[in-house]
């Protein structure tokens, strides 16, 4: 262990939780409802499926090391050219992929607090400083992150939607934002939860970027795509960064069913909107709850709500787990008083609201 590097002796391991057959077995229940890991409740989509089978017999190939069908694609769908894409494997991979690009040891990485676990595991794995700026109402403060920016500062992880918190950002507020970033610092705009938000409340992201070419969109297809197992997800940029981050990217960090999946998916306009219409109707659902229990949550455009719980969340989290329904606490992102529950079809969020009943009965 003393051989590692200083950065990586001081991580802690990404915290998964069990394989849910394992947890069953463990805990003598049958159904586990899993609102744990913002996932899409309503599964693959058919034709997702269909396409999956008819590859299969081709495995032995290796995939497109270009992803030039899937590449070709979001070209077409978001008006960019397909140099201006690079893929991973899950978005955490192109998030990787531009700190090993962009990022030393010498520099400072800017996020927020309460922000996605992965800016900081990827800062602290080369060695660079994480500068975790205080949150404003949970969510950015991007005053506050503009004035930490120094000479070293080389990177700005901003999400949005936010992921524990569910946190939003206008489009004015970026826009404002990225006007005053000095173009030593590559701003990283991560938007796994984009479809989700309401679409007159989206920011003109990616056509952004021919004014800022410093700017950088990553997006996925695990969220309302619902390919989280099959790991999808690329990062829009000058073709500049996209070249530089195709300089050290695996060749074949895509495989071919994710790539045949995100192809099918990207054309399955329905699934998606099925999607989003079902996490709308589950938010009201959770939301609801939340008002008629007076319990706090932290507004989400996301497709999880974080919920105040009270001083014993991790004792709550434990007794939802005995009922049945995982939720995933969120300690590890000081809030140790909150819940995060991902938004199921409904009657996995009524399971979560009767154990949730029956706890506080119990009481
Ligand atoms: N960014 C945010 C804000 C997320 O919440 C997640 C998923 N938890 C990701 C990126 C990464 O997702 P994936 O690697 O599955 O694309």
């Amino acid at each position: 262990a003393q051989l590692a590097l200083p950065g990586i002796r001081g991580l802690q391991p990404y915290q998964a939780g069990k394989p849910i057959e394992e947890l069953e077995r463990e805990l003598g229940v049958t159904d586990i409802v899993k609102l744990a890991s913002n996932e899409n409740p309503l599964g693959v989509s058919p034709k997702v499926a269909q396409a999956l089978q008819e590859k299969i017999a081709g495995l032995a190939r290796y995939p497109d090391a270009n992803g030039f069908y899937l590449k070709s694609a979001l070209a077409e769908k978001y008006g960019v050219q397909p140099e201006q894409i690079t893929l991973g494997n899950g978005s955490n991979d192109v998030l990787e992929l531009l700190a090993r690009t962009y990022v030393s040891a010498e520099n400072e990485v800017i996020f927020a607090q309460h922000a996605f676990v992965v800016y900081p595991l990827v800062t602290k794995a080369i060695g660079a400083t994480p500068i975790a700026v205080p949150a404003k109402d949970y969510g950015h403060d991007l005053d506050a992150m503009l004035a930490a920016v120094t000479e070293r500062t080389r990177m700005i992880f901003i999400a949005n939607p936010n992921n524990p918190t569910g946190t939003f950002l206008t489009a004015d507020a970026l826009y404002g934002f990225l006007q005053q970033v000095p173009s030593h610092v590559l701003v990283v705009l991560d938007e796994a939860y984009y479809e989700y938000v309401e679409a007159a409340e989206r920011a003109p992201s990616i056509e952004w970027i021919a004014e800022f070419p410093n700017l950088v969109v990553s997006r996925t297809f695990s969220k309302a795509y619902g390919l989280a197992g099959l790991r999808a997800g690329y990062a829009i940029t000058h073709p500049a960064v996209a070249d530089l981050m195709n300089r050290i990217r695996q060749p074949f960090n895509m495989n071919e069913l994710a790539l045949t999946a995100a192809m099918a998916a990207l054309a399955d306009e329905d699934f998606l909107q099925r999607s989003v219409q079902v996490n709308c109707e589950g938010m009201a659902q959770l939301v609801a709850f939340c008002e008629q229990q007076g319990l706090n949550y932290i507004p989400s455009h996301g497709n999880f709500l974080t919920i105040e719980v009270g001083d014993d969340a991790e004792g709550l989290y434990q007794k939802l787990l005995h009922k049945g329904v995982i939720v995933r606490p969120v300690t590890g992102y000081e809030l140790p008083r909150h819940l995060r529950v991902s938004i199921g079809l409904r009657s996995e969020n009524q399971a979560f609201i009767d154990a949730m009943v029956a706890i506080a009965n119990e009481a």
